[in-house]
């Protein structure tokens, strides 16, 4: 004996409609039993879905047409949409799927998934909706979407801090350097005015020669490294200010013009770069420009002595997004320091060249600015990539 329990309901009444046709052969019991078991837990579904999320019991509705759970427009537009689905097979739901709203008995309109399929029986058509109400989800979307929001004008309210607090500090900071200047200046008159009567004043001698001029040039030493930052501050705070054009950038030819002007420093560095050919990219001409040239200029700056310096840029697109790979055979990058170098004025050595740790700082806020992403993988003594992907061409024309 067949084992009904695990077909479905299609299979089942199929099953039975064959068995029935055989001429003299009614449905087996067992057959008759499993069906009236699918039914019924059918209904129980049925009923509880529809009476808890739409607040009409099963009897209120069956036989009535399914616009009684629709608001206006969908509820006008219902028939006409199958009617034109059942002439031409041109779907918009059945099979896709879609966001809908649905109307309770008590005219409260909510957020649902609508999803229809269509059975096609021996001699009708069904079509079953599968709906999911999905009001908490809307109220998480737009909860997310308010908190996005505010957090973009916190960002933009730093910016300024930063850039109003840089801007300002300046000019105290430039009188302490002028003053510093002029108190060095004072000393070493004062000094050639001493001469002589000194002599008999050793104590005075070294307060002139040493004590003074070392205790200006340690103020002027700090005086140049605020300064050094206070321009990093506002290099980077005028970036989020700055507006973004973009456009549709021709890469191929943007990273040309990059590789041509660097040309002296990379002959100097005996380093071979390898460009492309890579996909084209919505952008800001002049802050990709810098991204790129930040990256490569990094490749040179952090090479390993021991081995013939090569640099290759590659790109293509990732399901639509220009990706982009720079990728150099230098020193690496420990997995522990890798998050840390994209962090404002982070060094990792110090002492390894001129720079000011901005570099990574500002190329990751020129990206995150084109909704892109910027990453690295590298290994120490082997080699870095910085990876960078772009959104896709469709956002060539929209202003941030
Ligand atoms: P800067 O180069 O001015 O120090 P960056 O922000 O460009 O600032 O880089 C931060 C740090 O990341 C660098 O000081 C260096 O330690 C590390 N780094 C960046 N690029 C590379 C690279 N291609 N290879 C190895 N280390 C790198």
């Amino acid at each position: 004996m067949d084992d009904y329990a695990h077909l479905n309901r299609t299979e089942l009444i199929r099953r039975l409609q064959a068995l029935e046709s055989c001429e003299g052969q009614a449905a087996s019991q067992p057959a008759k039993d499993a069906l009236h078991d699918s039914e019924e837990r059918l209904r129980a579904i049925l009923r509880t879905a529809v009476e808890r999320t739409f607040g009409f019991t099963a009897s209120e509705l069956i036989g009535r047409n399914v616009t009684a759970l629709m608001p206006s427009p969908y509820r006008e537009e219902h028939d006409g949409y199958l009617t034109n689905y059942l002439r031409t097979g041109h779907a918009k739901i059945i099979g896709i799927g879609r966001e809908v709203l649905g109307q309770r008995k008590d005219g409260t309109v909510f957020p649902m998934d609508l999803a229809v399929s269509e059975v096609r029986l021996a001699n009708r058509r069904l079509f079953t909706g599968f709906i999911r109400d999905i009001t908490e989800r809307k109220k998480a979307e737009q909860r997310l979407a308010e908190l996005a929001h505010s957090l973009a004008e916190k960002n933009k309210e730093l910016e300024t801090i930063v850039y109003v607090a840089s801007h300002d500090l300046r000019s105290p900071l430039v009188n302490i350097q002028g003053f510093s200047r002029e108190l060095a200046r004072a000393c070493s008159r004062l000094r050639d005015r001493l001469v002589g009567v000194t002599c008999g004043e050793p104590e005075v001698g070294v307060l002139l020669d040493e004590d003074i001029p070392e205790a200006l040039e340690f103020i002027q030493a700090g005086v140049a490294k605020i300064d050094l930052l206070l321009s990093g501050f506002l290099r980077y705070s005028r970036l989020g200010r700055a507006a973004l054009r973009i456009e549709r950038l021709d890469m191929n030819r943007l990273l040309a013009l990059i590789a041509q002007t660097m040309d002296f420093q990379l002959k100097q560095a005996g380093a071979a770069l390898q460009i492309g050919p890579v996909p084209d990219a919505p952008g800001d001409a002049t802050q990709v420009t810098q991204v790129f040239s930040n990256l490569l200029d990094n490749a040179l700056k952090y090479r390993d002595p021991a081995r013939a310096l090569q640099i290759s840029v590659s790109g293509r697109l990732e399901e639509g997004r220009p990706t982009y790979a720079v990728t150099d055979n230098g020193i690496g990058i420990a997995r522990e320091h890798q998050g840390k170098i994209f962090e404002i004025f982070h060094r990792l050595d110090p002492s390894a060249g001129e720079g000011e740790g901005l570099g990574l700082t500002i190329a990751q806020r020129i990206i995150e600015r084109h909704n892109g992403k910027i990453w690295v993988e590298s290994q120490p003594g082997k080699g870095s990539t910085f990876w960078i992907s772009l959104p896709g061409l469709e956002h060539a024309k929209s202003q941030p």
